[in-house]
């Protein structure tokens, strides 16, 4: 029988490594429910549509889609990004604005599996229903630019564009089209049919020919309304004055096609330029109305785990929190005591492990040493009949000495302590 296992473009963490998950998902809440944002869970799976009104005309969308019918005859799809989701959830619910939510958990996207690039990846991120305020801009690059900080990231570049509204969007993208139609020979084979359908993917496309076009394209910043223009000049001024550096990136228009006014991406500076994008997002004032609630701004980042994590190794930062348990408990003895005495550390509050299957005892304390524990409780014949159990530190001077039975539980706790 062939060796079962997961799946192309995905992959499983243990543990030492998932504590670095653990870790990062706590600094993550500890930052972002520090500014009021609360968690909200959803469906890992949608209704097909969901994802369909959000961005028809993309790749992630139209190509990388985990979609399929269900065994009741609905058409369902694995979620491809979380933002889709919750804007459904608040349309559902309507929670009193402003709605300030996190969330963390795994998206699916049908692309070709590389380095930092997998079917099966994790995000962490935020939305904001119901303002409008460009203050809220800032509030929220600057989370996303706090949390890579208190992870020890300090080669992160923000990038900032702004994309517009419904009032100077469609003059822009009319220009737009007009000069892609002037070059449309130089586009790819894709965009070369496709481009009047969503010309702003024509910024956002990798390959060479259409980057080329794109750098001379003209820019939607420089088009800008009077209002845009006064948003984007307080949000980024805002960013100025917190001392958050930024730099414009005037063809940043992201992978989905909801944005509106500020755009924005972090790129670890350590990685692979290729795939070096760890976060971003965008406002989408015009979402939840598009989605068929009622008209609503909203703006939230997405940030990428696995490529966060990558960072984190190429900066040296965020090492695996030490070892899960402080106490191991060895067992000679066979019968309660074992079973007894882990119950009642554990009732305590001490983070205990302990053998099993009466293993040697060379065995039993390799165990206890690779479980990080600072002392080894060892229970033995003669302690059982004698009452008594013995504490033996793992580190330094090994020398062990008897505690009554009844007492140890007290004596760990206070070794512990100090
Ligand atoms: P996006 O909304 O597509 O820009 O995704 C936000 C972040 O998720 C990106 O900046 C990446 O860090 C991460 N990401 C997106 N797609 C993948 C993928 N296929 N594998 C790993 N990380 C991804």
């Amino acid at each position: 029988m062939s060796e079962l296992r997961h799946p192309i473009g995905t992959f499983d963490v243990l543990a030492p490594d998932s504590r670095r998950w653990e870790a990062l998902l706590a600094v993550f809440a500890r930052v972002v429910e520090g500014a009021g944002y609360g968690l909200v869970i959803t469906p890992t799976f949608e209704d097909l549509q969901v994802f369909q009104r959000v961005g028809a005309s993309t790749d992630i969308v139209r190509k990388e889609m985990y979609d399929f019918e269900d065994k009741g005859g609905r058409r369902v799809a694995l979620r491809p990004e979380v933002t889709a989701s919750v804007v459904r959830a608040f349309i559902q619910h309507r929670p009193t604005t402003p709605w300030k939510a996190w969330y963390a958990g795994s998206n699916f996207r049908y692309e070709s599996p590389q380095a930092g690039r997998y079917r099966e990846f994790h995000q962490v991120g935020i939305e904001v229903f119901g303002a409008a305020d460009a203050d809220l801009d800032v509030e929220v690059m600057a989370l996303g630019w706090e949390f890579y900080r208190a992870l020890g990231l300090r080669r992160v570049e923000l990038m900032v564009n702004s994309l517009g509204d419904a009032t100077c969007r469609p003059p822009y993208r009319a220009l737009l089209i007009e000069y892609l139609e002037a070059r449309s020979g130089d586009l790819c084979d894709e965009h070369r049919d496709r481009f009047r359908e969503n010309p702003l993917r024509v910024l956002d496309c990798k390959r060479p020919t259409c980057k080329a076009v794109a750098a001379d394209a003209p820019k939607q910043v420089e088009h800008l309304c009077d209002a845009c223009g006064a948003h984007f000049a307080r949000a980024t001024g805002g960013l100025d004055a917190l001392g958050i550096p930024w730099t414009l990136a005037t063809n940043l228009v992201r992978g989905l096609d909801y944005y509106t006014r500020t755009t924005f991406e972090y790129a670890g500076l350590a990685l692979d330029s290729a795939q070096n994008a760890v976060g971003g997002g965008g406002r989408y004032d015009a979402l939840v109305e598009e989605m068929g609630g009622p008209s609503t701004p909203g703006i939230g980042f997405a940030l990428g785990v696995e490529r966060i994590l990558m960072a984190c190794d190429a900066e040296g930062t965020l090492a695996a929190p030490d070892a899960a348990v402080d106490v191991f408990v060895v067992d000679f003895a066979g019968g309660d005591a074992a079973r007894d005495l882990t119950a009642q550390l554990r009732a305590a509050g001490v983070r205990a492990d302990r053998s099993f299957d009466g293993r040697s005892a060379k065995a039993q304390f390799k165990v206890a040493d690779r479980s990080g524990a600072r002392l080894a409780l060892v229970v033995g014949p003669d302690d059982a009949a004698a009452g008594t159990v013995m504490i033996r530190p793992l580190t330094g001077d090994r020398t062990q000495w008897a505690t009554p039975r009844d007492q140890v539980v007290a004596e760990v706790a206070r070794l512990l302590g100090s």
